[in-house]
């Protein structure tokens, strides 16, 4: 309207300069006058004819509140820049992440990463989309991808100028399930060669050095079973483990009950008790305890707690196995079954991480043990899937004591229909 208001203002003070000093008469001067207030007047369109009132009245369009609100109300951090690289708007989770992020000045002040800058630089000299990573290590590490996108924005002149959109998208948890299938293929494959490397040594000192040796190979022999053994163990765990992991979503949904269940892998576990001197003491119900479950995954899952116990804790003499019903911390009914040992228990360092794969106390006693590794891992799972929990509580030198809390049939939705 500004400039509507100046062409009359001149048109108006030219009309009567030229009525006074140049002989027009006042009608033309009129009648020219209306022409010109006319052809003012009229909204000439001369950009894209969707351009916005802004534009054709002169403001920046990334400077104004509608910018302001699209970017600040984006989830993911995000930034837009002018062409020269200026911060225009920032949301409040870009100022969170990168706090020296400041608007009106240059975003490579804040973000000094050598590919971020150069990204930058080439994303402004080419108007074409670059990605960097920012890694932000405080107050824990984080890994964003910074995705760089020029906007193209119509000027007040017809013209096309550009601004940078910067988007940082959180990978840090596709990060994390990366190292951890890395890790974990790592540790499978040394777990697998170690035996290999035993078993091929042996065949290489029967094929040679102790070809005639009958005592020798006897032993060897001995040794390589064990070492097979453990391998097939270790093969065995491996796929339960995924099987539990691939079900984890789905509910056992048939009804069983677990005392017997017990029952029969404490049975089973006689002999290797009598064989460590260690007395198992039962105190279960004699009434049927429902939950719903998985009997096959419930026997794997007592047999895991119960023969750690015989295994690691066998020093204490006896091991005991429990059960009651009891009240969760969040209130819920929950029976619990808990497997008790008198050993040499467990330093608080340990508890929290002693269900992750692979994890021991100590490598050489558990590969002594002919353990794998993955037995609490497994536990966990399969308590995962019954929607339970697994709760380990050890004071070192007084033994340790593993509870596996289910909910009982009852309440169990699915138990119900
Ligand atoms: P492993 O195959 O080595 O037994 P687990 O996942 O079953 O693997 O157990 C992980 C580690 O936890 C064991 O190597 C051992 O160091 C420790 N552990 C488990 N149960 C006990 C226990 N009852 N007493 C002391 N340490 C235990």
């Amino acid at each position: 309207m500004r400039r509507v208001a100046l062409i009359l203002l001149v048109a108006g003070l030219a009309l009567a300069a030229l009525v006074v000093f140049g002989g027009l008469q006042p009608l033309g001067a009129t009648v020219a006058f209306a022409c010109i207030a006319g052809a003012a007047l009229v909204p000439w369109q001369v950009h894209d004819p969707d351009a916005s009132r802004e534009i054709e009245f002169g403001a920046n369009p990334v400077e104004t509140d509608v910018a302001r609100a699209l970017v600040a109300g984006m989830p993911d951090p995000n930034v837009l820049l002018d062409r020269a690289g200026r911060v225009i708007h920032l949301n409040a989770a870009a100022a969170q992440l990168v706090p020296a992020l400041r608007r009106n000045e240059l975003a490579q002040f804040a973000l000094r990463a050598p590919e971020i800058v150069t990204a930058l630089r080439e994303a402004i000299a080419t108007r074409e989309a670059r990605r960097a990573t920012y890694l932000n290590h405080v107050p824990v590490d984080r890994w964003m991808e910074l995705i760089i996108t020029p906007i193209p924005v119509p000027t007040a002149f017809g013209g096309v100028d550009y601004c940078m959109l910067l988007t940082f998208h959180d990978q840090t948890p596709l990060r994390r399930v990366e190292e951890m299938r890395a890790d974990f293929v790592a540790n499978a494959s040394h777990e697998l060669r170690t035996p290999l490397a035993a078993l091929s040594g042996f065949i290489d000192t029967l094929q040679g050095p102790a070809r005639e040796d009958a005592r020798a190979r006897e032993r060897f022999l001995g040794i390589m079973h064990a070492q097979a053994a453990r391998m097939a163990r270790l093969i065995d765990d491996l796929l339960s483990l995924s099987r539990v992991e691939l079900s984890v979503h789905v509910r056992p949904e048939t009804i069983v009950d677990i005392v017997p269940i017990v029952r029969e892998v404490v049975d089973g576990l006689e002999p290797l008790a009598a064989e460590r001197h260690v007395e198992i003491e039962t105190a279960l119900p004699e009434t049927p305890v429902l939950i719903c479950g998985d009997r096959e995954e419930l026997l794997r899952l007592f047999e895991n707690l119960i023969e750690n116990a015989l295994k690691y804790g066998a020093s204490g003499g006896r091991v005991m196995v429990s059960s009651m019903l009891d009240v969760s911390s969040e209130g819920n009914p929950e029976f619990r079954v808990v497997v008790r040992d008198f050993g040499p228990g467990i330093a608080p360092e340990h508890l929290p991480r002693l269900t992750e794969r692979f994890y021991r106390v100590d490598a050489g006693d558990s590969r002594a043990q002919g353990g794998t590794g993955l037995g609490l891992s497994l536990v966990k799972h399969i308590l995962n899937r019954h929607r339970g929990r697994l709760l380990i509580e050890s004071v070192p030198g007084q033994g340790a004591s593993f509870t596996a809390g289910f909910p009982p049939a009852r309440d169990v939705p699915e138990a119900r229909s």
